[in-house]
């Protein structure tokens, strides 16, 4: 089912507009969508998305990057100090090897003493020098980890340059051809009668970004909708100048010289 328009004569101080200023609207309609049309790309294309995502990513990456670099500095100064240890159990093991060599310790009891502190010594050092391995093979994952993620980071890095570089790029085509519709804009404008293209621009606030539209075999190009015969019977009867809005969307009417009228 088909809904039917209905036409009024522009309320208000009734306006009229010579017939080819008020077709000149609809040139500037078509430019001025076009605006919009660039405008909208501009603000959706899918290379921002992209670098958000990247960027977001980024961010996570350069966290965890930081944490995996905490981890290995602390897990490094925990070797270190292993490491000291085991040498400081070594040395202690080596003086009492050489005082037992030496044969300077007579008394049985100190020299079980010696023996007994040797041996124990010895599987002190060897769980220490345990502690060190182990402290290494966690070092070695988070390295690994770092590595990973450094690598991961580059590419971001890269695929974020190459897409900024593909935006900019779109960024450059749709900038350009703004600027060239609005230099086609301004040469219209003078052609439009101040009040005229006031209704206009104000329409066009109220109803996104149309403010004129063609009539075109019947039918308000402006909401697609159709005109009831009434209705443009009434147009057909308007005097040629009379600024004519549709009822539905609000746009003013511009009624080309069509047959289908
Ligand atoms: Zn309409």
């Amino acid at each position: 089912m088909e809904r039917s328009g209905r036409v009024t004569v522009a309320k208000g101080t009734a306006l009229n507009a010579d017939p080819a200023s008020q077709l000149r609207l609809l040139d500037l309609q078509a430019l001025d969508s076009a605006l919009d049309r660039l405008a909208h790309r501009r603000a959706t294309l899918p290379e921002i998305a992209v670098i958000q995502t990247l960027g977001a990513r980024l961010g996570e990456v350069g966290d965890e990057l930081v944490v995996a670099q905490t981890l290995d500095h602390d897990l490094a100064r925990e070797q270190a100090k292993a490491e000291t240890d085991v040498d400081q159990v070594r040395q202690r093991a080596e003086r009492d090897q050489q005082r037992l060599d030496a044969g300077s310790v007579s008394s049985p009891r100190e020299l079980e003493n010696l023996q007994s502190e040797i041996s124990s010594l010895g599987k002190r050092r060897s769980d220490l020098e345990d502690v060190v391995l182990e402290v290494m093979e966690r070092r070695e994952a988070a390295q690994a980890e770092i590595s990973a993620l450094v690598t991961e980071r580059d590419k971001l890095t890269e695929e974020a340059a190459a897409a900024s570089a593909q935006r900019d790029q779109v960024f450059g085509e749709i900038d350009s051809e703004v600027a060239a519709t609005t230099a086609a804009r301004a040469a219209i404008v003078p052609d439009i009668p101040g009040e005229l293209l006031a209704l206009y621009e104000k329409i066009r606030t109220q109803s996104s970004g149309v403010g004129a539209a063609a009539l075109h075999r019947g039918r308000c190009e402006g909401c697609h909708l159709a005109l009831n015969p009434g209705d443009l019977g009434h147009i057909r009867d308007a005097a040629p100048d009379a600024v004519l809005r549709c009822e539905e969307c609000r746009g003013i009417l511009g009624r080309t010289a069509e047959p289908g009228l």
